[in-house]
C-alpha cells in the first residue's frame, strides 16, 4: 500500500467513525429525535473500495488532521484526470448547515462539508434585487455573470450565458446534473439551458436533452413526457402530443432508467449516457434512489472519462422544506446532502485532481436558531443534541432572504473560494479547473 493510499484509507476511517451517526440515523416524524435507520443504503463503494487494503502495517496511525493534501507526498504517478463537483444545497443558508451539524454532531461537532479545508462566504443578489431566486442565482455560479430572476443563464437583454458545464462539453469532459426536485427546475437548468422564464420546464427539459449532458438523475419526468404518453409515475407528461422527449433521449442512445432497482443494476461504462427520473415531480421522502446513490452512480460513470468530468448534485428540497417551514424535513434533506458529500470526498482524496465544492444558490426562510425555545415568530422543535440538550428553529419568512451563504471546497483552486465575493466567484473557480491553469 502506497503511502498515498494509506493516507487515504486513514481518512476514510476517520470520515466514517465521524460520520457513521448520519449515515446510520434518520430522523422520526413527529418526535423530533433519532433512531437508529435499520437499513443504512449508503456505502462508499467507489473506486475508494479498493484502497481499504486493511492488512500489513495498516494498523490506522492516528490520521490526526483534516489536511490530507497538505502531507501528500510527491508522486511519479500520471496527473490524474481533472474533474469538478458542485454540490448545491438549495436555500442552505449558515443556520440551516448549524442546525445539521448541532443535530448529528454536537454544538462542537463539525458536518463532512465543514471540514473542507476552505471556507467562504457568498453574495447572493440578483441584477434587479438583493433577494435572489434560484434561477438567478443558479445562473451567477454556473455562468459567472448575474441576472434578473426567473431567468435561466442570459444575461439582461436576453442573450444566452456559456455554462460550466457547456464549455466543460467543449473541452471534451464528461457531463452530468443530479437532484432530488425535478430535473427542469432551475437549479440544475441553469447548467444546460437557456430561457426567459424558469417556468418554461418543458423547454428546459428539450434543451437539456438535445445538450447531450450525459447523466441526468433526478426527479420531474413529467416534462420529459408527452401528454398522450404516461411514463413511471402517475399521470401523463408536460410535452405537446408527440413530441416525448424520452423516446428522443433513448434513440439517441441514452439508457433510461426510473426507479432505484434499475440504477443499482446499472454496470457504469465510458461513455455511457444515462436519463434517470424517479419521480413525476420531486422525489418523495424517503429519497429512493438516495441522493448519494445518484451521486456516486454519476461519478462511477463521468469518471470514466479521459478528459475530465463536470458533475452538479443538488439537493433541492432544502429550499422546497424550508418555503414550508418544515425544519425536520430541513433537517433531514441537509444530512442526506452531507452523506452524499463525504461519498465525494472520499472519491476526490483519491484522485487528488478534483475540486470539490459545497454551495447554496440562497438562503431560505431566514433561518435562526435558539436553545431556550423562546422564539417569536413561528417555531420547530425541539430538537435532541447528542449530549442531550435541545434546541428550537425559528423562522422569519416563508420566502428566500439576501442573507450571505457559506460555501465550502476543497482540491485545486479551492482557495479562490476563500473570503467573501458573490456566487459569480463560484464560476470563476470551476472555469480555472476546467482550463487547467492556463
Ligand atoms: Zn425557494
Amino acid at each position: 500500500m502506497s503511502f498515498r493510499k494509506f493516507f487515504v484509507f486513514g481518512f476514510w476511517l476517520l470520515l466514517t467513525a465521524g460520520c457513521s451517526s448520519q449515515v446510520a440515523l434518520n430522523i422520526v416524524p413527529g418526535s423530533a429525535s433519532l433512531a437508529p435507520d435499520p437499513s443504512p443504503t449508503v456505502v462508499p463503494t467507489l473506486p475508494v473500495a479498493a484502497l481499504v487494503e486493511p492488512t500489513g502495517t495498516a494498523s490506522p496511525q492516528p490520521a490526526p488532521t483534516l489536511h490530507p493534501t497538505e502531507v501528500l507526498p510527491p508522486t511519479a504517478e500520471p496527473p490524474a484526470i481533472p474533474g469538478i463537483i458542485l454540490f448545491v444545497g438549495d436555500g442552505m443558508g449558515a443556520a440551516h448547515r448549524l442546525a445539521a451539524t448541532w443535530l448529528v454532531k454536537g454544538e462542537a461537532g463539525l458536518l463532512i462539508m465543514d471540514s473542507l479545508l476552505v471556507h467562504g462566504w457568498a453574495q447572493t443578489s440578483a441584477v434587479n434585487g438583493a433577494v435572489p431566486d434560484s434561477a438567478s442565482a443558479g445562473t451567477a455560479f454556473a455562468t459567472g455573470s448575474q441576472t434578473h430572476n426567473r431567468v435561466i443563464s442570459m444575461d439582461t437583454k436576453g442573450h444566452p450565458l456559456t455554462t460550466i458545464l457547456e464549455l466543460a462539453e467543449q473541452k471534451g469532459w464528461a457531463t452530468g446534473l443530479v437532484t432530488t426536485v425535478p430535473m427542469a427546475h432551475a437549479t440544475p437548468a441553469v447548467f444546460a439551458a437557456h430561457v426567459s422564464d424558469r417556468s418554461n420546464r418543458t423547454e428546459i427539459a428539450r434543451q437539456m436533452i438535445a445538450n447531450e449532458v450525459d447523466v441526468l438523475l433526478g426527479g420531474g419526468e413529467d416534462d420529459f413526457f408527452s401528454q398522450d404518453e404516461n411514463g413511471c409515475y402517475f399521470g401523463i407528461g408536460n410535452q405537446p402530443s408527440g413530441s416525448g422527449l424520452v423516446s428522443v433521449a433513448i434513440e439517441s442512445g441514452y439508457n433510461y432508467l426510473c426507479n432505484r432497482d434499475e440504477l443499482v443494476a446499472l454496470n457504469p461504462a465510458p461513455g455511457m449516457k444515462v436519463l434517470g427520473l424517479f419521480a413525476a415531480e420531486e422525489i418523495p421522502a424517503p429519497i429512493s434512489p438516495t441522493l448519494s446513490e445518484m451521486t456516486q452512480t454519476a461519478l462511477s460513470i463521468l469518471s470514466q472519462d479521459p478528459d475530465g468530468f463536470f458533475l452538479m448534485v443538488e439537493a433541492g428540497q432544502i429550499d422546497w422544506a424550508a418555503h414550508e417551514l418544515e425544519a425536520q424535513a430541513v433537517l433531514q434533506h441537509t444530512v442526506e446532502l452531507d452523506t452524499a458529500v463525504t461519498m465525494a470526498l472520499i472519491f476526490s482524496l483519491e484522485r487528488e485532481n478534483t475540486l470539490l465544492i459545497v454551495a447554496a444558490d440562497h438562503e431560505t426562510g431566514g433561518m435562526s436558531l435558539n436553545k431556550d425555545g423562546g422564539g417569536s415568530y413561528r417555531q420547530d422543535g425541539p430538537f435532541d443534541m447528542p449530549d442531550g440538550t435541545q434546541f428550537w428553529v425559528d423562522w422569519t419568512t416563508t420566502g428566500h432572504t439576501g442573507a450571505n451563504v457559506p460555501v465550502s471546497a476543497q482540491g485545486p483552486y479551492a482557495e479562490m473560494l476563500a473570503g467573501e465575493y458573490h456566487l459569480t466567484r463560484i464560476f470563476e473557480a470551476m472555469a480555472m479547473m476546467l482550463k487547467g491553469g492556463e
